[in-house]
């Protein structure tokens, strides 16, 4: 299955897709942590974007379909995958339509006040990505990852200023993918409304979903 998660900032992508991938058995495929992945090996490309990042504004279409299209031709994607964080843009999603077929978006609808919450209490694994949240998530052992014990860190654009630019920029830039696929008939909104709702409901709620189109 070819899956698309969509959300605001702070929807909880990262953290449903990394739930709904093994159970498909598809790859989890977070464009921001590929971006991240460069800044921290200091590539060619994360000397490019690490600006753009950092204040939490778009890298561009032209390189982000690179790192896509070299993601999507790795042989682990050919049962599918689950996209997190791609397509963020209108061109991107033309770009794409003409690669792929995506099968389902899943269309996280989450308050902004929640957003807010959640993304200043947010804390990632240096080590494996895995996301912890200082108000719903905790990990057992302050600071230390549960999975592998990996530093947890807050991320540059995890901070206010940084996290206000990131929802204008959603709203700008990637809501009217909302409609885009709504429009395909292929798009369906889970809703969130509540920040201590266990990730586990809400998984629950796309899983339904997903398994209703088999
Ligand atoms: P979040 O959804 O919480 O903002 P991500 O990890 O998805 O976090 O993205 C972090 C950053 O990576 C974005 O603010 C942007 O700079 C960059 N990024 C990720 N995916 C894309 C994309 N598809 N197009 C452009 N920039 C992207
Ligand atoms: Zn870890």
């Amino acid at each position: 299955m070819k899956i698309v998660l969509f959300g605001p900032p702070g929807s909880g992508k990262g953290t449903y897709a990394s739930r709904i991938a093994p159970i498909y058995k598809i790859p989890h495929i977070s464009t921001g942590d590929i971006f991240r992945g460069h800044l921290a090996q200091k590539t060619e490309l994360g000397k490019k974007i690490e600006d753009v990042m950092k204040s939490g504004n778009l890298v561009p279409d032209d390189l982000t379909m690179d790192v896509v299209k070299d993601r999507l031709s790795q042989a682990d994607c050919k049962n599918g995958f689950i996209l997190d964080g791609f397509p963020r843009t209108i061109p991107q999603a033309e770009m794409f339509d003409k690669m792929e077929k995506v099968d389902v978006i899943v269309n996280l609808v989450v308050p902004d006040e929640i957003i807010i919450k959640r993304l200043s209490s947010r804390l990632s694994c240096k080590e494996c990505k895995t996301i912890f949240n200082t108000l719903t998530l905790k990990p057992k052992i302050e600071g230390k990852c549960d999975k592998c014990g990996g530093e947890l860190f807050l991320r540059d654009d995890d901070k206010p200023e940084q996290i206000k630019n990131r929802l204008e920029v959603y709203r700008r830039q990637t809501m009217p993918l909302v409609d885009y696929y709504r429009k395909k008939g292929i798009s369906y909104d889970v809703t969130c409304d509540r920040i201590d709702i266990p990730p586990e409901e809400i998984v629950a709620k796309i899983l339904k979903v997903l398994e209703s189109l088999k």
